[in-house]
């Protein structure tokens, strides 16, 4: 039998790269902090915890006046938390979708009796300005929905014009930053977003099982003066807002066991965030990004936004070539040990993969994309020179050195 350290060694060179739009690689303090003995939820070592956790929430939302919540749970329960305590039954709610995630919040909204209008965007691209406002002159809506970055397109909106139609026509406006949240800006209180939320796994920085929620205080007094109960218990404001203010006061409290250990995490991983600088952190994953993008271009493979402006920094969605078999490709590029995502828009799912970028990638992880992205192709008889694609992503990161 081989001695011990050397099966780990053979383990360590098997180390697969997760490179999908989430859940991402985590830092190691943050899988160190996973790995913390479990304390009692109401132990004041976690209360603490728990109150800096909401602390820095508001300041990488940009939302000092907002109230958080860090509910067990994934993004999809962030957004059910939103639309149940927001919305009531024949309430007029106009989504404005970029792709997948945009049709969920009309499935949520649906679910709770509300009246949608959907303005779908083309496949990669976005929903003109001027057809949101002409559809809100067409009625009283209560709230609408925007998709910050939609993960099945990477296609990234802007929520800030969005967000100013929506208080010129008294509009609560929802964003959806599962994939946008500490990657992509965000000014929550200067932009009057009413509710941004997000899930743990993806640019936040830990693994999967956090819905995170931030609400204006608007959104707390439409909450407040609600008609009619709301139809969810679990995700009830009544039943979290004591808590989060409980634990924001350093005080004892409960209503559904917290995910200790996540929350652990979720300190360490927004300390990270905050210590790196916010502003910082997002202009990184927009470097990388675009160098990334660079080094697809110099491929002359194809991405789904029509255009590098709407591209997201947190993800990007990529065309296979037309005489590529994608499923060939992406099982090659897994041989390489790199873990990249297929396509999820129904449509087009079998034309496209899509590969993360958040959190704490690297220009390293990077280079190891592209390096199996282009063996892959190689492999498959695609014609390019090789080595371009590296060649053109370092040649754009040189440009950031300091
Ligand atoms: N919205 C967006 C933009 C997402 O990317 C996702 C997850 N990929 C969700 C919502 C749903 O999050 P979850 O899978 O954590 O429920």
């Amino acid at each position: 039998m081989l001695p011990l350290f050397y099966i780990k060694r053979l383990q360590m060179k098997g180390r697969k790269l997760l490179m999908i739009p989430g859940p991402i690689e985590f830092e190691p303090d943050v899988m160190q902090a996973m790995a913390m003995a479990t304390t009692s939820h109401v132990a004041p070592d976690f209360i603490e915890v728990f109150g800096n956790s909401l602390e820095h929430m508001r300041e990488v939302w940009k939302s000092p006046k907002g109230q958080p919540f860090i509910v067990a749970g994934t993004g999809t329960l962030a957004m059910d938390m939103a639309i149940a305590n927001l919305i009531e039954k024949d309430d007029n709610v106009l989504v404005i979708s970029t792709g997948y995630f945009g049709k969920r919040f009309q499935d949520i909204l649906t679910h709770y009796g509300a009246n949608t209008t959907i303005l779908e965007a083309p496949v990669g691209e976005v929903v003109p300005l001027e057809v949101i406002e002409k559809e809100l002159k067409t009625k009283t809506y209560k709230a609408l929905t925007i998709t910050h970055v939609d993960t099945s397109t990477g296609v990234l909106v802007d929520p800030e014009p969005i967000a100013k139609l929506a208080k010129k026509y008294h509009v609560l406006s929802i964003l959806d930053g599962v994939c946008s949240v500490a990657a992509e800006t965000i000014h929550q209180d200067e932009w009057e977003l009413d509710i941004v939320l997000t899930a743990s796994q993806k640019a936040v920085g830990v693994p999967p099982g956090l819905a995170l929620l931030m609400a204006s205080e608007k959104a707390i007094q439409v909450w407040e003066n609600r008609k009619t109960p709301v139809c969810n218990y679990y995700a009830n404001w009544k039943n979290w807002l004591p808590i989060m203010k409980a634990y924001e006061a350093r005080k004892p409290s409960y209503f559904g066991t917290p995910a200790v250990n996540l929350i652990v995490a979720l300190e360490t991983s927004l300390k990270i965030i905050c210590k790196e600088g916010v502003q910082k952190r997002i202009e990184r994953h927009q470097v990388l990004a675009n160098a990334f993008r660079k080094g697809l271009a110099s491929l002359h493979l194809e991405i789904l936004p029509r255009s590098t402006e709407i591209a997201a920094n947190s993800l990007t969605a990529v065309y296979y070539p037309k005489e590529i078999d994608g499923v060939a490709l992406r099982s090659k590029i897994a041989r390489s040990n790199v873990i990249i995502a297929g396509g999820l828009l129904s449509e087009i799912k079998t034309s496209y993969f899509r590969v993360g970028h958040m959190g704490s990638v690297s220009p390293n992880d990077l280079i190891a994309v592209l390096s199996a992205l282009e063996r892959a192709l190689l492999a498959l008889n695609y014609p390019f020179e090789t080595g371009k694609s590296l060649n053109a992503f370092q040649t754009e990161l040189l440009k950031f050195e300091e």
